[in-house]
């Protein structure tokens, strides 16, 4: 049974580390939960859950931090802080890595590439995982094989497809509502390459529609041969073919989101009948002067073509896009986020839904599944978590509980 001592309560003078110490996003959340634990291993969680079933508290999980809005900072729950439940294993035998959810993808894929394998990614899994090279290789968490987790009672299970596999089928696309807390992923992990390269251009802004019409362009996107060779002209800047690795797609990324800056995300699935480059024109050309903003257009297809396994992950379109606002003052906050809402107003008309890893539900909600699906979870939901002791999905108020979200466009303008 968990001892009292090991809990950080809201009354310590550590409690405000633990509370939001490992959060990624430093624009803080106004959230406090009862205490926080950081058990080492499952045991751990289950007696953590036990004590909070007993405690009348709900709980809430923390594995990386990374979620923008702060999923695991939830007001009078415990926090399970997952930092200090390591596990690394390789079984080089079956390509079967064993990983605990707070592993970053960059400290797994440097443990793989020591063994000539990789991983297109890590701690998000449960929401997909958008990873490396996802448009061909499909979603990260297609390669799951199995999830080690604590249910709500505090029980210790295995999920997969041959044994409490609804649960298995949830851990796949639930996202922060999955109604219990995973301690260990199963992956299938694929050889690794050393020939890795990009190119990059720069255009000026009024050639926004040339460059976005090129892009979107399938024969374009086919390889990055064909990228080189077609461009538009007039580049600001070029760099075609430099040598990359992923240790330096890593380092790029972390350039492109800074510790220790505010954010808000948001995205959409663009609808495939609709002229993606012009439905998007004002969210690339009105970026917020002073801050390091970016906005993301991805191509999903052909993944976003093909029949996806029978998971709940299932709302996907050719076009991925997503706003990273990111600066550094409190008093940038209120111009930083109504220029998202702005402009997500007007580009979720065109959408069909979006991706649980960049959303916020607490400032806008829509369609995250298939409508099918979408019931099927929250039945299981429903089914694996009856009193709603796994913090679910965050919404305006933390209101959703057991019968999570709704599924349902909920129009900004
Ligand atoms: C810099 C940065 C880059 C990103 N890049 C990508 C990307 O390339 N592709 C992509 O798809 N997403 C990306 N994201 C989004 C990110 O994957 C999600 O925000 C994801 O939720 C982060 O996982 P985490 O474990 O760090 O989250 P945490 O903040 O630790 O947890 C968020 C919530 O997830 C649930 N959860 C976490 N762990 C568990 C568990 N073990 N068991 C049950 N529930 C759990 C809980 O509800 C928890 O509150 C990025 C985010 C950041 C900050």
């Amino acid at each position: 049974m968990v001892s009292a001592p090991s809990i950080v309560w809201r009354d310590s003078p550590d409690y405000e580390e633990a509370r939001i110490g490992r959060v990624f996003n430093n624009r803080r959340p106004d959230r406090y939960p009862r205490g926080v634990i950081q058990p080492t291993t499952a045991e751990g969680v289950a007696d953590a859950v036990k004590l909070a079933n007993q405690l009348g508290l709900r709980v809430s999980i923390r594995s990386g931090g990374h979620s923008w809005a702060a999923w695991s900072v939830r007001d009078d729950a415990l926090l399970i802080d997952l930092a200090d439940l390591k596990l690394l294993e390789l079984n080089e035998a079956s390509g079967t890595l064993k990983a605990s959810p707070s592993t970053t993808g960059r400290v797994l894929n440097e443990y793989l590439g020591t063994k000539g394998k990789m991983f297109a990614e890590g701690g998000f899994l449960l929401q997909g995982g958008m990873g490396w090279n996802c448009k061909n290789w499909g979603w990260a968490c297609e390669k799951v094989q199995a999830v080690e987790v604590v249910t709500a009672d505090g029980e210790i299970i295995l999920c997969s497809k041959d044994q409490n596999s609804d649960l298995f089928w949830a851990a796949r696309g639930a996202g922060p509502g999955f109604p219990a807390i995973v301690t260990a992923f199963h992956l299938e992990v694929r050889d690794s390459f050393s020939n890795v390269m990009k190119s990059t251009f720069i255009w000026p802004l009024e050639k926004y529609k040339t460059i976005m019409d090129w892009t979107m362009d399938d024969d374009a996107v086919a390889s990055l041969k064909i990228a080189n060779e077609t461009h538009p002209p007039g580049a600001i800047m070029i760099s075609m073919c430099e040598p990359s690795s992923l240790s330096v797609e890593y380092e790029a990324q972390a350039l492109a989101n800074p510790e220790g800056h505010r954010y808000t995300s948001d995205n959409a699935y663009i609808s495939n009948d609709t002229d993606a480059a012009e439905v998007l024109r004002e969210a690339f050309t009105t970026l917020p002067e002073g801050t390091k903003t970016f906005a993301l257009w991805y191509s999903m297809n052909p993944c976003s073509r093909r029949k996806l396994p029978d998971m709940a992950l299932s709302m996907q379109s050719d076009h991925y896009f997503a706003l990273y606002t990111v600066w550094e003052d409190e008093k940038d906050d209120e111009r930083c986020t109504s220029w998202v809402k702005k402009v997500m107003g007007h580009v979720e008309q065109h959408s069909v839904g979006a991706y649980l890893g960049d959303s916020d539900f607490q400032v806008r909600r829509t369609k995250f599944w298939e409508d099918t699906k979408a019931e099927k979870l929250m039945q299981l939901r429903q089914k694996w978590d009856p009193r709603g002791t796994v913090c679910g999905y965050l919404d305006q108020g933390d209101k959703s509980g057991v019968n999570g979200l709704e599924n349902k466009h909920e129009w900004s303008i």
